[in-house]
């Protein structure tokens, strides 16, 4: 069987990373989430004062700071997946808190944060045999990817997810906020100028509002079969 690169996008919170992170345990690819790689870089941003809480951005000091930026990933055997390390501290807790959610869309909208985050993201995924997810992985980090997912559900379903998470984790939730983030990042993620989030043309498309994890699982099975094998 070939190794091939494995490209799943969609709306945020939608199951993307549960999915993509079993699918690479269970075939021995390497995982990398892309989310957390913009989280981490807002996490930065936030600890070095440079979001306003009007939602401003302090553009300029961010890209001259943007080379202090190391994101790397470590397996945890405990997690069964990689945790998020920003400049050699884990921070995997920390960038899924909602703080770090309110402003992750507006940082992943700047064009010198993508710019550095794709070539890094491309450099990761260089051998083959990486499961990837984010939001333009299909359409500009790996267009040549074998196997592409696309994954939607509907807002509620997705914040009923999250808040599930939040609440599971022990981080302070509330629903209608969860929602209205949620809403939010899927307007400025598909309204953005730079690698705005659509569906690849030749991705296909998953809407898992009604499907178990398990059924999920196996789906995505029969497809990666299918796609290695050719
Ligand atoms: O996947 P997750 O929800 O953790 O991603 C956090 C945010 O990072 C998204 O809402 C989106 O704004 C941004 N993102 C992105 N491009 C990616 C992955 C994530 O713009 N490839």
């Amino acid at each position: 069987m070939k190794k091939i690169t494995i490209a799943i996008d969609g709306f945020s919170s939608c199951g993307k990373s549960t999915m993509a992170k079993d699918l690479a345990k269970e075939i021995g690819y390497v995982y990398v989430d892309t989310g957390a790689m913009y989280r981490a870089v807002t996490l930065y941003a936030l600890r070095h004062h440079l979001l306003q809480a009007d939602g401003g951005i302090d553009e300029e000091r961010l890209r001259q700071e943007m080379d202090r930026i190391h994101i790397t990933f470590r397996f945890n055997a405990d997690a069964g997946r990689p945790d998020t390390y920003l400049n050699g501290e884990c921070v995997e807790q920390e960038i899924r808190s909602l703080e770090v959610s309110k402003y992750v869309s507006p940082v992943a909208a700047l064009p010198f944060v993508r710019e550095t985050m794709v070539s890094q993201q491309q450099a990761m995924g260089r051998e083959k045999g990486v499961v990837m997810d984010g939001r333009d992985v299909g359409t500009l980090v790996f267009p040549d990817a074998e196997l592409k997912v696309f994954v939607t559900a509907s807002p509620q379903v997705r914040a009923r997810r999250r808040y599930d998470e939040l609440k599971a984790k022990g981080m302070p939730a509330d629903f209608d906020e969860v929602l209205r983030n949620v809403e939010e990042r899927d307007y400025i993620d598909s309204h953005r100028e730079v690698s705005p989030l659509r569906k690849a043309a030749d991705a296909i498309e998953l809407d898992n509002g009604e499907m178990t994890i398990a059924e999920q699982k196996e789906w995505l099975m029969r497809l990666f079969r299918k796609a290695a094998q050719c």
